[in-house]
């Protein structure tokens, strides 16, 4: 009897993160004893069979997890629209005996593989027909199961929050911007970016807010007026007027305007010469730079954790069940009828093609819209003027704890909608020591100017946490600032100092208002969120490292032990093992013992006697006191006899420092705005709430401070429910070969 087969094949435009989840497919497949096939070069790989279709191993998807684009090639494909391609193709893959087949590609390769699966039996009585099939043979394949993932830079796919790919695009687009604001602005001109996205908007509206652009289109929300190029060009040059040294403009490459006339990037640039004579003003057309280049950390992850879901989909499906997709909901992976997905996909591009925007607007879904909106608030020049009347609070923002990247973002967002809404905001320098010490000053709308990108903390920040007599101090300050709320950015001290200062309300009545916490921090160690700020950055510096780390050692027998940041928490562990393919990682949940050193060394050596040329193990900083890195280093070396070398890299700081990753940003963005609307709402109450913020898999949730303690665990700072550690099995059957393929590479 022949083992249940899957194969998986690639279509349409390739996708950064395509190859983490072949990757992950092959290996999940053979470590379920089923047997993986790659479909070469999309649906015409289908159709041309023979050496298209391969068998693979646990190594022919080695080596790939950094790689760009999709290994096994993909192609647009005539043929397979017509019926008797499709009959071609369906006797190709009987002849291997496969009847499970997983898609990854954008809404068209997607439609395709639904009509397939919906033809088939039709294709089979043909095939059978025409003699070029048993009946036997049809009979057994009789059902095929179709279960897509959405690869596609674009972001524009219903039923996922994110597509294997816009996270690397987005990576590629704020480099681009961040590199091209600072020759705009040693010279003062304006720059026009035009970015990729179809008829999506994502890319373009996410850029804009990462970057902090000046004005932005995108096709779900023409400018709702005619004027439009008067209206930027007023704005442009009253941003000029306050203070900006550049002018950007980000335009998606489907914009238009609300006639649903296209607007090109070379009529922006004329408009805004031709209005500005004294500006130079220059168009950079980012192309296909967009797709290219190494994936990032959240494309692997989620290539690899979608590929993962979509191997036991396919094998679970009942016979005649819908195709599925796999998608991400809230940081979940999650799986949806395909042809719904589709459909609703298409019903954005047709609301925009029917000018109908507010439909086109609510069907990309309410994060999408409070991004436009808040993006809106971030681009003015100068804010509103405060309603005649209004109550104007007066409101406090200090960054604790280490440094984390999207730290200045978050304080330039809050600053920003805080004043927006006519409010009074106050910067509080070096954490709650500024609050001790009166280190305290008015913001304005241009002090956080060229924030978004901006890595460490501007305002300072330390670990300090009040006790004692600070109270007192920093009661007396925030009556003398008059502070009405407070937001508290950063890691686990930041979240100690707000709890001190709600302990002491009944003490001190100065404390008696609004405090917010928002987490910042590259450990991910704190309660209430899945993800905190700083930690998507953390895992790309990290994993930029160890792709070099891992390409120094292409002649030599080696094996590294990387020592990774995290404190007790091995989120960054365990994450940049499965980014990097590491075949061990050592969390402080977890532990080390002489015994799991043991057996990582009888693997370690088993693998090199049977030709593994490189090893990767990940070491969280505080996985065991004893056992640290230099000792499991010298202990595999020792005990190696010679088979391997054995170094050890302590990545250090290199892990805190650089600019935020667009999802950083983009997050802290998001979440200051909530922040500052709860701080806002809850100042109007006699007793207001201290609270902390967070995102987990229900969305944005905001938890009441006195939920605090009891969600830690205090000994070692970190919750007490750590979602990610449900990921360990998955890293560890993608990183241990199946029994029979002893020889395999550590990625
Ligand atoms: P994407 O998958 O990125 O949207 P395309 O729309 O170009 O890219 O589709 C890729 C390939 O999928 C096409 O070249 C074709 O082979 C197949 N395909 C797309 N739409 C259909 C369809 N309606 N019927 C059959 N095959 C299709």
């Amino acid at each position: 009897m022949t083992n249940k087969r899957l194969a998986v094949l690639t279509s349409g435009g390739d996708a950064p993160g395509m190859n983490a989840a072949i990757r992950a497919i092959v290996r999940i497949a053979l470590d379920r004893g089923v047997d993986a096939y790659a479909i070469y070069e999309g649906y015409q790989g289908l159709i041309n069979g023979d050496g298209y279709i391969r068998k693979m191993t646990w190594d022919s998807v080695g080596g790939i997890l950094h790689r760009g684009g999709t290994v096994i090639g993909t192609a647009r494909c005539d043929a397979f629209r017509t019926h008797d391609g499709r009959r071609i193709a369906a006797l190709n893959l009987l002849k291997h005996e496969i009847n499970n087949l997983i898609i990854i590609g954008g809404d068209g390769s997607l439609t395709g593989a639904n009509l397939f699966r919906q033809e088939w039996t039709t294709l089979l009585s043909e095939l059978v027909s025409r003699g070029e099939v048993s009946q036997e043979l049809a009979d057994k394949h009789n059902h095929l199961n179709i279960v897509g993932l959405v690869g596609s830079i674009d972001n524009d796919m219903f039923g996922t929050d994110m597509t294997i790919g816009a996270d690397t695009a987005l990576h590629r687009i704020t480099e681009a911007v961040d590199a091209i604001s600072s020759t705009a602005a040693s010279h003062q001109r304006t720059f026009v970016v035009e970015v990729m996205g179809r008829n999506c908007g994502y890319l373009a509206l996410m850029a804009a807010i990462a970057t902090g652009a000046d004005w932005a289109l995108i096709p779900e929300n023409p400018p709702n007026y005619d004027d439009w190029e008067a209206r930027m060009v007023t704005e442009l040059k009253a941003g000029r007027a306050a203070g900006r040294r550049d002018s950007i403009v980000i335009i998606a490459e489907g914009a238009r305007d609300r006639h649903g006339n296209p607007i090109d990037s070379a009529h922006v640039c004329k408009v805004l010469q031709d209005s500005m004579p004294h500006e130079e003003v220059r168009v950079t057309v980012l192309g296909h730079v967009q797709r290219g280049g190494t994936p990032s950390a959240f494309d692997r992850n989620i290539g690899t954790l979608m590929g993962h879901a979509a191997v036991d989909a396919v094998l679970s499906a009942p016979p005649d069940a819908e195709p599925q997709l796999i998608g991400l909901r809230n940081n979940r992976i999650v799986q949806s009828p395909l042809m719904k997905c589709v459909e609703q996909t298409h019903a954005v591009a047709a609301a925009i093609a029917a000018k109908d925007y507010e439909r086109a607007m609510d069907l990309r879904g309410s994060s999408f819209k409070t991004a436009y909106r808040t993006m809106q608030t971030l681009l003015r020049s100068l804010p509103h003027e405060p309603t005649p009347g209004q109550k104007r609070l007066r409101i406090a923002v200090l960054n604790s704890g280490a440094p984390a990247p999207g730290m200045n973002t978050a304080i330039r967002a809050a600053v920003r909608i805080g004043l927006d809404q006519g409010h009074i905001m106050l910067g509080v320098t070096n954490g709650f020591m500024g609050l001790i010490e009166d280190n305290i000053r008015e913001m304005d709308w241009m002090s956080v100017n060229g924030w978004a990108l901006m890595g460490g903390s501007e305002l300072g920040a330390n670990r300090e946490v009040p006790s004692g007599r600070d109270f007192y101090s920093i009661a007396r300050n925030l009556e003398k600032h008059d502070v009405q709320a407070l937001l508290v950015i950063g890691g686990w001290s930041a979240y100690q100092g707000a709890y001190q200062l709600f302990r002491e309300r009944d003490n001190f009545p100065a404390f008696n208002i609004p405090v917010i916490c928002l987490p910042a921090s590259i450990n991910n160690n704190l309660p209430g969120s899945e993800l905190s700020i700083g930690a998507d950055t953390a895992l790309n510096n990290i994993m930029w490292a160890v792709d070099r780390i891992k390409q120094s050692a292409i002649a030599q027998r080696r094996c590294f032990v990387v020592e990774v940041m995290g404190r007790y928490c091995g989120y960054l562990a365990l994450m940049s093992g499965l980014a990097t393919g590491a075949e061990r990682v050592y969390l402080p949940e977890e532990g080390v013992t002489l015994r799991d050193l043991q057996s990582d060394l009888d693997q370690l050596v088993n693998g090199f006697k049977h030709g593994k040329r490189l090893g990767l193990l990940i070491r969280n900083e505080n996985a065991n006191d004893v056992y640290s890195s230099s000792f499991m280093a010298a202990l595999f070396e020792e005990e190696g006899g010679g088979l391997f070398d054995v170094r050890q890299t302590i990545l250090g700081h290199i892990q805190q420092g650089g600019d935020p990753s667009p999802f950083d940003r983009t997050q802290a963005t998001r979440l200051a705005a909530r922040c500052i609307e709860f701080l806002i709402e809850e100042s109007k109450s006699d007793s207001p709430t201290s609270a902390f913020i967070g995102i987990e898999s229900g969305g944005i949730q905001i938890h009441n401070i006195e939920d605090m303690n009891r969600m830690i665990d205090t000994k070692y700072q970190r919750p007490k429910r750590q979602w990610w550690l449900d990921l360990r099995p998955i890293a560890k059957i993608l990183a241990q070969p199946a029994p029979n393929h002893k020889a395999a590479a550590a990625d």
